[in-house]
């Protein structure tokens, strides 16, 4: 053993090599240094648990380089989201438009007006600009910006039922993942939920029946990932609104996802649109950012002038507020809609969303051959219809026709597809099937980079 740890390179030694030497030029001496150690710590530990030496002792300065290598990618990679989810949470929701692009790298190099007003010269409202453009979209009075929806609906209920009842339906106690549960947040919020109805059926009366003293607001809360079917019944935000008025108890709305344009125009299932429940009477509606808005990760919400002012003055919007790279991605989204004509083109999601099947299957019998190339051998391939979703809470049950191409393994082992998908996994960009029915799908539907796609399949 004694021989064996007498070949280790010393750290001093290996600094003097000019190919550490090199490294040292790139990724400098203390990262260098480290790594070195690193090695010659885990090379001790080979020698004295299997008595032989590392198999990087044949070339210390290449082991160290794929190492510092290793560590300068960064954890957020690129990878083609070819799961069929467009809106997919763990690959981060919504792709950005170019301009919102443009304008959160403009915002990144330069000081910026966030917080100041260039005709007067005092202290601005960081909201204030976008909040124009809000109303403007949606009709509302006014408009407060936080980090996403989760935290919008925490800081309705904290600014504006602290100690206080909340009325909500039994059928819309929803959880929407991540731990974000309807009835787990009202306690956070500090608020007493006083639920009305039953699962399937709530009325009006029951509203009425549960408003009491102790009543701050009504809440109406989008059962956006789940569909209560047959014998239902639900009250319309109109009707709740009006009651509302009557009672003198405001009411908001957590929309979830919430479309600032008709999806059905484009073939889409109809989400509810903020401004249709802002016209319906309902005092604040929140919606997220990187759902179907297709911009960046944010809480929005819209509604009354003096409900937004008792937001804002709350100290949780400080904690909750965005940052400047939010504010521009989000203004460069909403810009988008004030024409909406191109907004198919010129939005990633949307873009997304509306690609035709024929479109899909023309690009799956441009790709077919590449994927035979490299996979050929062990799977047959074919292209499949498929159905892809929306994602992100939108309705599950509403799938979009899409086109795939199938990966089926010749010895038809379970294991060579778990295989495939982690080779898949490991390309220099990753790519993320989705394993079904005993083959690996590839839903086309999000592959934009066709050229990068290719060259990446052919190593
Ligand atoms: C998605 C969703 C949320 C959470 O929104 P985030 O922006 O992910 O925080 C809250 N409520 C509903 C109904 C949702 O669909």
């Amino acid at each position: 053993m004694n021989t064996l740890f007498s070949q280790l390179p010393s750290i001093d030694s290996l600094l003097r090599d000019s190919a550490v030497q090199a490294l040292t030029g790139q990724y400098g001496h203390q990262q260098v240094v480290t790594t070195l150690r690193k090695l010659q710590q885990e090379a001790r530990e080979q020698i004295l648990q299997q008595q032989q030496l590392p198999e990087w002792q044949v070339d210390w300065p290449q082991a160290a380089e794929q190492r510092l290598q290793a560590q300068q990618q960064s954890a957020l990679r690129p990878v083609f989201n070819l799961t069929g989810t467009v809106l997919h949470t763990n690959l981060g929701r919504a792709l950005l438009s170019e301009s919102a692009v443009e304008a959160v790298a403009c915002v990144m190099r330069s000081p910026v007006t966030l917080e100041y007003a260039l005709d007067e010269a005092e202290r601005g409202h960081r909201d204030r600009t976008l909040a124009d453009l809000l109303c403007q979209l949606t009709g509302a009075e006014d408009a407060c910006i936080v980090n996403n929806n989760a935290a919008a609906v925490l800081l309705m209920l904290a600014a504006l039922a602290p100690g206080q009842e909340v009325v909500v339906s039994r059928g819309e106690l929803v959880e929407i993942g991540g731990a974000f549960r309807i009835p787990d947040v009202m306690k956070q919020a500090g608020c007493q939920l006083a639920e009305v109805g039953t699962t399937n059926r709530t009325h009006l009366k029951d509203y009425r029946q549960a408003v009491g003293e102790n009543t701050a607001l009504l809440m109406k809360v989008h059962t956006s990932n789940y569909q209560i079917e047959g014998f239902t019944s639900a009250v319309e935000e109109s009707d709740l609104a009006a009651l509302g008025r009557e009672l003198n108890v405001p009411v908001i709305t957590d929309l979830g996802s919430g479309s600032l344009i008709d999806l059905s125009q484009y073939g889409l299932p109809a989400e509810p649109m903020p401004q249709q429940l802002i016209a319906a009477g309902v005092s604040l509606v929140s919606f997220s950012g990187d759902k179907l808005l297709g911009g960046p990760q944010a809480g929005i919400i819209v509604g009354k002038k003096t409900l937004i002012a008792r937001l804002q003055q709350h100290p949780l919007k400080r904690a909750l507020r965005v940052d400047k790279m939010v504010l521009a991605a989000l203004e460069a989204t909403l810009k988008l809609y004030l024409q909406p004509e191109k907004l198919a083109e010129q939005l990633p999601t949307l873009r997304l969303l509306t690609r035709s099947q024929a479109d899909i299957r023309a690009q799956a019998e441009r790709l077919l051959p590449a994927l035979e190339k490299a996979f050929g051998e062990q799977f047959s391939l074919e292209i499949a219809a498929c159905s892809s979703q929306i994602g992100s809470g939108s309705l599950p049950v509403d799938l979009l026709p899409g086109m795939a191409v199938t990966l089926t393994p010749r010895d038809g082992r379970g294991s060579a597809l778990q295989q495939l998908a982690a080779t898949l996994r490991q390309l220099a960009v990753p790519v993320i099937g989705r394993i079904q029915a005993g083959k690996l799908w590839l839903d086309l539907r999000c592959l934009q980079e066709e050229a990068l796609f290719l060259k990446t399949i052919a190593r």
